[in-house]
């Protein structure tokens, strides 16, 4: 999914966002995956033979509406000769606005960023959304590395697959083995080598991780031994890369094993290292926002000008921020005026009028704030990531930066 942008990815998580919260009166919500190379034909008879079996559903609503929802599948599918590259994904079913007899009939038919790998019929009271969630998941890139006093195995982590990109070994002899030279001499030596090793380590992950800097979530890093921690201690990772290490962990094995290893260890729970890279860019937000002419910009009015000038290299986006923004024009001579408000009954008591003629402003568009962030962002080629409020640093963002951060590029003095 790399050649998804943000901005995409935004859109489809919010289309699944939207699509979790719909639920069926009975078990008649409809949802069906079709892969690339099924014949559309077979979904057809597929179909057919569900809609015959529907027949012995005992609730009279209930087997209207899967009908319905079935025969509007049905439809749908005619309008391909054949799925579209990535396959085919169609949710159908009535969905009620409030009391009993205001459902409506509502279709989703997205095309996934992903190849979708098995066919699914789903009849449910919610709908089926998991594998599409799942591939959302997969764009999560990971750095992982282990490293000792001997050898480094480098590897990115996707999914559930790894994928190893280089190993080091470094050549440098036991402490033990003092040969013919001084103790303390040889010791020196050996530091040397040492430093050389993890400087050589550095190099080569920098090489490999940097080209990949704006879709890796994070890095691990992990070995037996110090070694790993005299590698992150030490700058011998860019300044970039060693921002995104997550966390650093004991294992038992080097090499590919021991990329196993830390990977066993940590992808028990992936989600535990989104909570960490969320925690991490807003304490990274924090260390900025406190030195002096440091690269940190908060509060919607600020952040929205330096997004503008180009000035942001990462937005942080509250996932609770749900003001929105509207846009108010004059109806005689076009002045506009824009507004941020909390919800339509705040934008309803808007009672501008206009500077040139003093008519009263009108409502002409309204958008999610989040939306006019990702999309300012989306043209000035800004990292946006997402920051839930589940932990302190995410709740610390939302209340007292009002939900809009920014990590800078340069320092912008006001
Ligand atoms: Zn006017």
């Amino acid at each position: 999914m790399a050649d998804v942008s943000s901005k995409e990815l935004y859109e489809f998580k919010k289309t699944l966002k939207d699509l979790a919260e719909k639920r069926g009166r009975g078990t008649e919500l409809v949802s069906v995956y079709i892969p690339p190379d099924k014949q559309l034909s077979d979904v057809g008879k597929h179909m057919r033979d569900e809609l015959g079996q529907s027949a012995n559903i005992k609730s009279k609503q209930t087997r209207k509406n899967v009908q319905s929802a079935i025969e509007v599948i049905l439809q749908s599918i005619r309008l391909y000769k054949q799925p579209p590259e990535t396959g085919l994904v169609l949710f159908v079913g009535m969905i009620p606005k409030g009391g009993p007899g205001t459902e409506k009939m509502e279709k989703y038919i997205l095309e996934p960023p992903e190849p979708v790998t098995t066919y699914w019929y789903k009849c449910n009271n919610e709908f089926f959304l998991e594998p599409l969630e799942y591939m959302i998941e997969e764009h999560d890139v990971y750095g992982v590395a282990v490293i000792d006093r001997n050898e480094a195995t480098y590897a990115t982590l996707k999914g559930k697959r790894e994928t190893i990109l280089g190993h080091l070994t470094s050549g440098v002899p036991g402490k033990h083995k003092a040969g013919g030279q001084s103790q303390r001499r040889f010791d020196r030596v050996i530091e040397d080598l040492a430093h050389q090793f993890l400087k050589r380590i550095g190099e080569h992950m920098n090489e490999a991780f940097l080209p990949l800097k704006d879709d890796l979530k994070g890095i691990i890093l992990g070995g037996p031994g110090f070694t790993k921690k005299d590698f992150y201690d030490g700058d011998y990772l860019q300044y970039e890369l060693k921002d995104k290490v997550l966390t650093i962990v004991d294992t038992s094995y080097t090499g590919e094993e021991g990329i196993r290893e830390v990977i066993a260890k940590s992808a028990d729970d992936l989600e535990n290292l989104d909570v960490m890279f969320e925690k991490n860019l807003v304490q990274r937000f924090i260390k900025e926002l406190i030195k002096e002419k440091g690269l940190a910009s908060y509060g919607e009015d600020e952040v929205r000008n330096n997004l503008i000038m180009g000035a942001v290299d990462v937005l942080l986006l509250s996932e609770d921020l749900t003001s929105m923004r509207k846009v108010f024009e004059c109806q005689s001579c076009g002045t506009q005026k824009e507004f941020t408000v909390k919800n339509q009954s705040e934008a309803d008591k808007i009672n501008e009028r206009c500077p040139n003629c003093n008519e009263i402003l009108k409502e002409t568009s309204s958008q999610d704030l989040t939306d006019e962030f990702v999309e300012k962002a989306e043209e000035m080629n800004t990292d946006v990531e997402f920051i839930s409020s589940e932990t302190e640093e995410g709740m610390q963002l939302l209340r007292a930066f009002g939900g809009v951060a920014a990590i800078l590029r340069y320092y912008v003095d006001y």
